[in-house]
C-alpha cells in the first residue's frame, strides 16, 4: 500500500518522468537495480518539480503493476502500421486469452462477421439474421441496446468529436481552450491518427479533452472477425494508454455507428469499453461529399431549437477544417439556446477512464484483466427491442478514415421503448492499492430511459492487494 500511496503523488510521478526512457529500460531489460534505486531516490528528492502530466514516452505506473498487465509492453515494442487492421498475429496474449473466455460463454452471439456492411448475418445453423433481429441489434437500424450510451439527459449536449487527431485539430483545441471548454468534448480518436499526429494528440490531452476510442483503422466493425475486433480496439487503447499516462479508455464509438451485439459484447467484455452512439447527427461528415454548409447549419439549428427532454449526443468530427469550423460557428447557438455542454462521462456522472477520474488525475493501479464470467445472455441475444428510431442504411463513404457514417434521422423519436433490465455485467476491476477504485464501472445510466441498470460488479480481492503491496514494499527496501 505504501508504494502505491507514494506513487500516487503527482509530483513524484512527474519527477520520475525525467528519467522515463532509461527508467523503463532498466526496469524491463536489466538487472541494474542499484542504478534503478538511485534514479528512484533522485526522483523522490526532486518531487517538488511540477510539470505537465503528459509525456509521450513514459509510464505513470510501474511496468509490473497490476494495471499494466493488460497493456504491458517491452521497451522495444512498436505499434502496428497505421490505416489497416492490425495483424492478429501481433495481438498480445492477454487480449487473446480474454477473448477466448468471452467467445466460450453462453452469451456470445451465434453468428460471425457479415460479408459487408450491407450483408445479413448468418447464425451457426445457417439461419439468416437481419439487422433488427434481437441477437443482432444493429444501431444503425434503429435498435437500441440498453448497454449503449445514446442520450445526454435533459438540457445537456454530449459534445463529441470523431476521427481525430488531424491537421485541423489544433484549431479546435485552441478554440475550446479560449472558451474554457476544453473538457466538454469527448474525442473519439483513431489509433492510426494518434500514431500519425502525436503532437496534436499531446495538445488534446494537455488541454484537458476527454479521450476515447474510435478503432485503429476505422472499419465497419460488424465485418471484422472476433480477433480483428480485438486488434482494432486493443491497439487503440494501447496507444492512448501509452500516450496519456497509463489511463485506460472507458468509452468507444463504432465507426459509421456499425454496432451489433457481437461487436458490443467484445468491446465491453474483453476491454470494458462502453459503446457510445448518438441521437443527433450533425451530418458535418457529409460536407466532404458536397452537402452545402448551409444545410448542415440548418440541421444543427433544428436540434438546438428543438426538444431538450432527452438531451443531445451530437455526432461531430475533427477530421478536417470544415468540421472544426462548423462547431466553432454553431457554438454560440448552443449557448444561446440554453444547452449545457459536457463530455460523455460527465453527462452521465462517470469517470473519464477505467482507472482515472480525468486527464489530470493519476491512474489507479487496478488490474484491468477481466476474469469474471461474462454477462448474462439476455444482454446480447434478446435484450434489445427495436424502437421507433429511424435511420438511413446508406453509408456514405468507404474510405478507411472517412468520417462518413450512417445516420440516424433528425426526426427520430428519442424516447426509448426498451424494457429489458440489464443483468449485472461482469467487468471486474481488481484494486491493488489504497486508492479507492472507481466507485462503479456500471454501464452509464441513460437518462429518460425506461430501464434499470444494475451495473457491473467490482471485486476487490484484499489478499491480492496485500500481496502486491507487500511485494512493492520489499522492492523499495531492496533498491
Ligand atoms: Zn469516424
Amino acid at each position: 500500500m505504501i508504494i502505491y500511496s507514494i506513487l500516487d503523488s503527482t509530483n513524484l510521478i512527474i519527477s520520475i518522468a525525467v528519467f522515463s526512457f532509461s527508467f523503463q529500460k532498466l526496469i524491463y531489460t536489466s538487472k541494474m537495480w542499484t542504478t534503478t534505486g538511485l534514479l528512484l531516490a533522485f526522483a523522490l528528492t526532486t518531487r517538488s518539480t511540477r510539470a505537465s502530466p503528459i509525456a509521450s514516452d513514459r509510464w505513470f505506473q510501474e511496468p509490473d503493476s497490476a494495471a499494466a498487465k493488460l497493456f504491458a509492453r517491452g521497451p522495444s515494442d512498436s505499434y502496428p502500421d497505421g490505416y489497416s487492421t492490425p495483424p492478429t498475429s501481433s495481438t498480445p496474449q492477454a487480449w487473446t486469452d480474454r477473448l477466448a473466455q468471452v467467445v466460450a460463454s453462453d452469451s456470445f452471439p451465434n453468428y460471425g462477421p457479415r460479408a459487408s456492411e450491407t450483408a445479413p448475418w448468418y447464425a451457426s445453423d445457417g439461419t439468416v439474421l437481419q439487422s433488427n433481429d434481437p441477437s443482432v441489434c444493429l444501431f444503425t437500424s434503429g435498435c437500441e441496446n440498453p448497454l449503449d450510451i445514446m442520450y445526454a439527459g435533459e438540457g445537456n449536449i454530449g459534445v463529441t468529436f470523431d476521427d481525430g487527431p488531424s491537421d485541423a485539430s489544433p484549431s479546435l483545441y485552441d478554440f475550446l481552450a479560449e472558451n474554457k471548454i476544453s473538457d466538454v468534448g469527448t474525442h473519439f480518436v483513431i489509433g492510426s491518427n494518434v500514431l500519425s499526429y502525436p503532437d496534436q494528440f499531446a495538445q488534446l490531452v494537455e488541454s484537458g479533452g476527454h479521450v476515447a476510442v474510435h478503432t485503429w483503422s476505422h472499419p465497419y466493425m460488424t465485418t471484422m472477425s472476433n480477433e480483428e475486433i480485438v486488434a482494432e480496439l486493443g491497439w487503440t487503447m494501447q496507444i492512448i494508454y501509452d500516450q496519456n499516462g497509463g489511463k485506460v479508455p472507458k468509452y468507444w464509438r463504432p465507426p459509421y455507428g456499425d454496432l451489433d451485439n457481437r461487436v458490443r459484447m467484445i468491446a465491453l467484455e474483453v476491454f470494458g469499453l462502453v459503446s457510445v452512439v448518438w441521437n443527433a447527427d450533425s451530418r458535418d461528415w457529409s460536407m466532404s461529399d458536397g452537402t452545402p454548409k448551409s444545410t448542415i447549419v440548418q440541421t444543427i439549428s433544428d436540434y438546438l431549437t428543438g426538444d431538450k427532454s432527452n438531451g443531445l449526443i451530437f455526432l461531430e468530427h475533427e477530421l478536417n477544417q470544415d468540421d472544426v469550423d462548423m462547431f466553432i460557428q454553431m457554438y454560440p447557438s448552443m449557448i444561446s439556446n440554453g444547452w449545457k455542454l459536457a463530455n460523455i462521462p460527465d453527462t452521465v456522472g462517470e469517470d473519464w477512464y477505467q482507472n482515472a477520474k480525468d486527464n489530470s488525475s493519476s491512474p489507479s493501479p487496478h488490474s484491468l484483466i477481466q476474469t469474471a464470467p461474462v454477462a448474462a445472455p439476455t444482454l446480447y441475444q434478446d435484450a434489445a427491442p427495436t424502437t421507433s428510431l429511424t435511420s438511413s442504411s446508406a453509408a456514405s463513404s468507404t474510405a478507411s478514415t472517412s468520417n462518413a457514417t450512417t445516420q440516424s434521422s433528425a426526426s427520430s423519436t428519442h424516447a426509448s421503448s426498451a424494457s429489458t433490465t440489464p443483468a449485472s455485467s461482469s467487468v471486474v476491476i481488481t484494486s491493488t492499492s489504497t486508492v479507492a477504485p472507481t466507485s462503479q464501472t456500471s454501464v452509464a445510466p441513460q437518462p429518460q430511459r425506461n430501464t434499470s441498470n444494475s451495473g457491473m460488479g467490482i471485486t476487490i480481492p484484499s489478499g491480492f492487494s496485500l500481496l502486491i503491496s507487500t511485494a512493492g514494499l520489499l522492492w523499495l527496501i531492496i533498491v
